[in-house]
């Protein structure tokens, strides 16, 4: 009935586990729809995690969250530090920030004037300095770090009483090696005299943070991961969608919500997920004109009778959207010769786990 997110938990939990042992000071990441596996379950994950320091290793003191909207739902469920990875504004859901969980709350702050307006709604604030990197999405030029040491020490003498609790820096994707970019961000931080040696990263391999670990020794370097500690073990994880229905068509015979007709004989199979769970959301829409189609078609979307491909497959093998998908379920071409799957079967489904929303999370 459901698009469900089968986990094998053992496998998963070893997973976890394994990770935070190999990067200690690591600082999970929990945020959006939770990875596919819901914002409470990573939650009440990080708190077994912080509660199993001693066979990891590695103390977790600190979970990030991405919004400050996101703040309530895992402070129930982790006791511990929260880091809002969006930069803090003087304006918004910053503001409005319940003032018991503020003092679990390490902000971000991106640009100079928020030091000041911060510091000036809640002294005893605690944050994080942004660096600006190659993303260019937000953060601190070497100037601009410059200028928050100096209204720093202006305040506490240099002293490390100011909230500052280090300086983060989000380096992009895919790039093949952030070493040389971190390398200069942290040389930025020295020369700029803030008082702290603690750096938050994003995106380093365990050996470019190993070896930055090398080169700055008086440096705590922390990596806040998300997709590589939650989906790193992918073999654990299994989205499926049972088979609601399935109808025998001839070429020609009508059908979905576009009366199209089936361009050749086979069966049209109903499953469960659709648009509502992000199912699909990449394929075009129901408009067939030639354009369209030849777009789609360029990027191999489409076949020669122009069924989309879908991310469901039955039997190892990938199937076409008989039409686009609906908001819970989808409707699925299967060509005659093919192997019929029975209503109630489960089968496979491959998806974006960032922008899906399973109908329930088993874990097994
Ligand atoms: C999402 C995010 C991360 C974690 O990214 P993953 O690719 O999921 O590990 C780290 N830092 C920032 C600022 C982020 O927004």
């Amino acid at each position: 009935m459901s698009l469900t997110l089968t986990v094998d938990g053992e496998r998963w939990r070893s997973h976890l586990l394994a990770t935070v042992a190999k990067a200690p000071g690591i600082v999970p990441v929990a945020k959006g729809n939770g990875y596919g596996l819901t914002l409470a379950r990573l939650a009440r994950r990080a708190q077994w995690l912080a509660e199993h320091a001693d066979s990891t290793g590695a103390p977790l003191d600190l979970l990030a969250v991405g919004t400050y909207d996101e703040v309530d739902q895992v402070a129930t469920r982790y006791d511990g530090d929260l880091l809002v990875m969006t930069p803090w504004r003087p304006f918004g859901a910053a503001l409005e920030l319940d003032e018991r969980l503020a003092g679990r709350v390490v902000h971000t702050v991106s640009r100079p004037e928020d030091l000041a307006g911060l510091r000036a709604r809640d002294p005893r604030a605690r944050f994080v300095l942004e660096q600006l990197t190659s993303m260019r999405r937000h953060g601190m030029t070497r100037r601009d770090l410059a200028a928050a040491a100096h209204q720093l020490h202006d305040e506490h003498g240099g002293g490390h009483r100011s909230g500052l609790r280090g300086v983060a820096m989000h380096l992009p994707l895919n790039t093949s090696s952030h070493l040389g970019e971190a390398r200069r961000l942290i040389n930025d931080v020295v020369a700029s005299g803030l008082p702290t040696r603690t750096v938050f990263v994003s995106h380093l391999t365990h050996a470019e943070l190993a070896e930055l670990a090398a080169t700055y020794p008086d440096f705590t370097v922390r990596p806040r991961i998300g997709t590589g500690l939650w989906l790193g073990d992918r073999g654990a994880l299994r989205v499926s969608a049972t088979v609601l229905d399935v109808h025998a068509v001839d070429r020609g015979d009508v059908f979905g919500y576009r009366g199209r007709t089936a361009p050749k004989s086979g069966h049209i199979v109903v499953v469960s997920g659709g648009t509502a769970h992000g199912i699909g959301l990449e394929a075009p829409t129901g408009d067939q004109s030639l354009k369209a189609r030849a777009a789609t078609l360029a990027r191999g979307g489409l076949d020669a009778v122009g069924f989309v491909r879908s991310p469901f497959s039955i039997d190892g093998k990938q199937r076409l959207f008989a039409e686009p998908p609906h908001m819970q379920a989808s409707m699925l071409f299967v060509p005659s010769g093919a192997r019929v799957p029975r209503v109630g079967e489960d089968i496979d489904v491959r998806v974006r786990f960032t922008a899906t929303d399973v109908d329930r999370v088993v874990v097994v």
